[in-house]
C-alpha cells in the first residue's frame, strides 16, 4: 500500500489563526548542553496545522474529542479536486460526481498550493465551504469533511458553516496538506490526539491506497 501523509508539519513557521498565539516549539533540555536527555516542550492552540473540530468548537455544550465516534476517523474517503473560485459552493460539489453513499470527502482546492509554496503568513482568501455548500454535504450525510486550508469555512463567515455541519454530526478536518494527491478513492486514518474534553485536536491524517 502506498501512504501518503497529508498532515501538515508542525513547526514554529505555521500560519496561526489571527489572533490566537502561534505555535512554539522549543528545546528545553539539550544533552549537547550537559542534559540527560534531550526534551522538546510544545505549546500551540488545538487547532494548530493539520486538526480536527470537534461540536464543541462552534455548539454551546457540543460534543467533545471523546464523545465522537472512532470509527469516523478511519475507512474510504473520497478526494475531489475542485475549480478554483471564491468558495466551495453546493454547485461545484454537485458537479464534482462524488460516488452516492460517500461518507468521507476531502476537498482539494487551490488553498494546497500554499503549502507547497510553504507561505507562512495567514492567507484570508483561502478557498471554504459556502453555507449552502455545508447544508448540501449535511443533506447527503457525509460523516467526514476535510479542508486544505485552516477552517472549514471562509474567513468573512467563519459561524454558519461549522454550525450547519457540526450540528449535522460531520467532523471537520482543517489543514490537510493535499498538494500531493490526486482525486480518487483512498483510505483515509485521521488520528487525533486524545485530549478527552476538548473542542478540537492536532491530528495526524494518512492517505492510504
Ligand atoms: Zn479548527
Amino acid at each position: 500500500m502506498d501512504i501518503h501523509d497529508i498532515s501538515l508539519p508542525l513547526s514554529n513557521d505555521l500560519p496561526s489563526w489571527p489572533g490566537d498565539p502561534r505555535p512554539r516549539i522549543k528545546r528545553i533540555h539539550n544533552i549537547s548542553e550537559g542534559d540527560d536527555s534531550n526534551v522538546t516542550h510544545l505549546s500551540m492552540t488545538a487547532h494548530t496545522g493539520t486538526h480536527i473540530d470537534a461540536p464543541d468548537h462552534f455548539l454551546d455544550s457540543g460534543e467533545t474529542l471523546d464523545q465522537i465516534p472512532l470509527g469516523l476517523f478511519i475507512g474510504p474517503a473520497q478526494v475531489v479536486e475542485l475549480p478554483s473560485g471564491r468558495d466551495i459552493t453546493a454547485d461545484m460539489i454537485q458537479e464534482a460526481d462524488i460516488p452516492a453513499y460517500t461518507k468521507r470527502i476531502l476537498f482539494k482546492t487551490r488553498n494546497s498550493q500554499l503549502w507547497q509554496q510553504g507561505v507562512k503568513e495567514f492567507q484570508k482568501d483561502f478557498m471554504a465551504l459556502d453555507e449552502k455548500a455545508a447544508e448540501y454535504l449535511v443533506s447527503r450525510d457525509v460523516e467526514v469533511v476535510g479542508v486544505d486550508y485552516l477552517s472549514v469555512a471562509p474567513f468573512r463567515a467563519p459561524k454558519a458553516t461549522h454550525q450547519i455541519l457540526l450540528e449535522g454530526k460531520v467532523l471537520i478536518i482543517e489543514g490537510l496538506d493535499l498538494s500531493g494527491i490526486e482525486s480518487g478513492q483512498y483510505t483515509l486514518y485521521c488520528l487525533p490526539l486524545n485530549i478527552p474534553e476538548a473542542e478540537g485536536a492536532p491530528a495526524r491524517v494518512l492517505l492510504g491506497r
